[in-house]
């Protein structure tokens, strides 16, 4: 039998046409992969994966896909695996006939589930094997267990994993446990998946030959496909769609819809008004207050159901029945459907007052009744995405502020537009920024307003820029990361834990940088609650995408599952810290002076943390901005 990578899907066979996909084709595909450093290889092995499967089981593509990106469902619909670590070493414990102690044991020394089973398999064969996995079956038992729900549930999730662990081959138990702890991270982001799923409907294209003007086939449909998930991150709804018609007439096919949210535009940070009036001096601009609560992107649809997405893509529509009945009441009559960006903020209508955030996030985070309510919000509008059956998304800022205003009342303490300026005199913008403060916001956002001012999904654009209070002068902007270690506290911190060690999230090389030690900033009451929560995420040794020093060693390790702000004074390089390593210097990462923890971001994930990238950027910055108070640290 061929390899995944050597396989023409036209003349070798390496499963029957029409047959169910086997989940070894994958695995073998996955570990193929996890060798390969060269992304070209990469997007050709899986371009190749992905022409068998719509070669010989078309039906099989959005299985293939998802697994592929470790997922089972997009994000907004909210369906999780919910599996911890002790469902996995019972179910493992049982497939191979050993005491969960037993397996308990060899995950502290091999400090790894996946090594575990891989490990573990010698025993196991020695059993009766079940038919052969298929994709199909792998994949609907992954949401069949991420359905399961009740009392039971969790001897139910254990049974289903021990039944595809029973059938399990090769090297297919390694990647069922790294999927199932949703931990793949075999080297390839989800851009490598999405090209090669336009380079593979190229080859497969039943359909249609490219259109004449299309020059070179593979790199555009790559294109075409980034683009489209851009606006519609549905794999279903795209697999669907590019099978029928073919991945050219996705742009008509697939396009942005109320009900689907797309990734948030961001911003990057700048330390002043002038760097704001230098980067946009040749185009026009405008600026915002930039609100200190969540944000939020509301699609109401056609039949008047209203959807309340976080920055993350979840589902947030049962924490804000408020802002449901706010929007639908105060959209004008002419709008039958709208997504509208948004900061949601927690408001004192009496005094008509911003609160902090800290107001913000004592709101109950699930299925909220309104008659609860005890913390009131106001919606700060600032983007209008989809109006009436119409994407806006490529039109330029004024022109979707001006259908922002045009379709919603204003109401004050429920629905306000962002206090906007435009002007582009740096006094005039400094008096803005300190009137921003003074109103208890956060700084400003300044924006291109026609030339170059498309909202680009997903995207941290230049062409948003965030200059927040004075005190972020230097590196302009607090960092989001993830404690992935700590050290034993003393004195009155015994029984706690006195310092974290911190990580910053390399996107490229899918890994955890170490940045800094602290543990200043919270009170004893969220040192407590870290101490809860963390503790049940320890592990017994650190994960192989942590890049840290040796130098460097906490009394416990933890799984990368928080996300935590994080303030300093400056940015400094360092031997000892490994973050963006390589990519300033080559021989040195870079770390924090005076790191202080803010608060828990519930509204990140570990992989949305400052990437290594922002702080090589941010670290760049403040060099050429303060060269005189840059130093060597080691
Ligand atoms: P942070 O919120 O810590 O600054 P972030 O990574 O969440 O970081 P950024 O792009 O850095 O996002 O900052 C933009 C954020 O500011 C938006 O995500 C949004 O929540 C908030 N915001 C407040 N007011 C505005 C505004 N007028 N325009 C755009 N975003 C705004």
């Amino acid at each position: 039998k061929k390899k995944p990578s050597e396989f023409d899907p036209i003349t070798v066979a390496w499963w029957e046409k029409g047959e169910p996909v086997p989940f070894l084709f994958l695995s073998l595909a996955f570990d193929m992969i996890s060798e390969e450093s060269s992304r070209i290889t990469m997007t050709d092995i899986v371009c190749n994966l992905l022409r068998s499967v719509i070669y010989a089981t078309p039906e099989d593509l959005l299985p293939v896909v998802y697994l592929s990106a470790n997922r089972i469902a997009p994000p907004h619909e909210g369906l999780e695996l919910g599996i911890g670590k002790a469902s996995i070493i019972k179910a493992l414990a049982e497939a191979c006939g050993r005491t969960e102690k037993h397996i308990t044991q060899h995950y502290k020394d091999l400090g790894d589930l996946g090594l575990v089973v891989k490990a573990s398999r010698l025993a196991q064969s020695m059993l009766r094997k079940p038919a052969a996995l298929t994709i199909t079956k792998v994949f609907n038992t992954f949401r069949l267990i991420a359905k399961e729900s009740g009392k039971d549930s969790r001897e139910k999730k254990k049974n289903h994993i021990k039944s595809l662990l029973l059938a399990a081959t090769d090297c297919e138990p390694l990647y069922l446990i790294r999927l199932l702890q949703k931990e793949l991270r075999i080297g390839y982001a989800e851009k490598t998946l999405l090209s090669a799923l336009g380079q593979a409907a190229v080859y497969s294209e039943e359909h249609s030959k490219p259109p004449p003007e299309i020059q070179s086939p593979l790199e555009e449909a790559a294109e075409i496909v980034k683009q489209v998930y851009s606006v519609l991150p549905d794999y279903e709804k795209i697999v669907c769609a590019l099978l029928k018609d073919g991945v050219w007439q996705l742009p008509k096919t697939c396009n942005f819809t109320p009900g689907v949210p797309v990734g948030p535009m961001l911003s990057k940070p700048i330390t002043s008004v002038s760097e704001a009036v230098n980067k946009f001096k040749d185009v026009g601009f405008t600026c915002e207050y930039k609100y200190d609560g969540e944000r939020a992107q509301i699609h109401y649809m056609e039949n008047g159901s209203v959807e309340i997405y976080s920055r993350n893509a979840e589902r947030n529509t049962d924490k804000f029945p408020d802002v449901a009945a706010a929007v639908s009441r105060l959209k004008k009559r002419t709008v039958s459907s709208f997504v509208l960006d948004c900061e949601i903020v927690a408001y004192d209508r009496t005094k008509q007052k911003i609160l902090p955030l800290q107001v913000l996030s004592t709101r109950a985070r699930k299925n909220v009744a309104v008659s609860d309510i005890k913390v009131d919000v106001c919606i700060f509008a600032f983007d209008l995405l989809y109006l009436n059956g119409q994407a806006l998304l490529q039109e330029n800022l004024k022109i979707r502020r001006e259908h922002l205003y045009a379709s919603f009342e204003e109401e004050s303490g429920f629905l306000q537009f962002a206090t906007s300026m435009t002007s582009n005199n740096a006094e005039e913008m400094q008096k803005f920024l300190d009137e921003a403060v003074d109103a208890s916001c956060e700084g400003l956002i300044i924006k291109t307003l026609n030339k170059d001012a498309t909202y680009e999904p997903s995207q941290r654009s230049l062409n948003w820029l965030k200059l927040k209070k004075d005190y972020l002068k230097k590196i302009g902007d607090t960092l989001d990361l993830v404690p992935i270690g700590a050290f034993h506290g003393r004195g009155q911190r015994a029984g706690v834990y006195g310092a974290f060690l911190l990580a910053c999230y390399d996107n490229d090389k899918e890994e955890f940088q170490t940045i800094c030690k602290t543990g200043t900033g919270f009170s004893e009451e969220e040192l407590d609650e870290s101490f809860a929560s963390l503790g049940s995420k320890m592990i017994p040794k650190p994960k192989a995408y942590y890049r840290h020093a040796e130098k460097i060693k906490p009394d416990v390790w933890f799984e990368a599952t928080e996300v935590w702000e994080v303030k300093a004074s400056d940015l400094t390089n360092s031997r000892v810290y490994q973050a963006a390593m390589g990519l300033v210097y080559s021989d040195k990462g870079i770390s924090l002076r005076c790191p202080r923890l803010i608060r828990v971001r519930h509204d990140k994930a570990p992989e949305q943390a400052s990437s290594s990238e922002m702080v090589a950027e941010m670290y760049r910055a403040q060099k050429q901005n303060h060269p005189e108070q840059m130093e060597d640290n080691n």
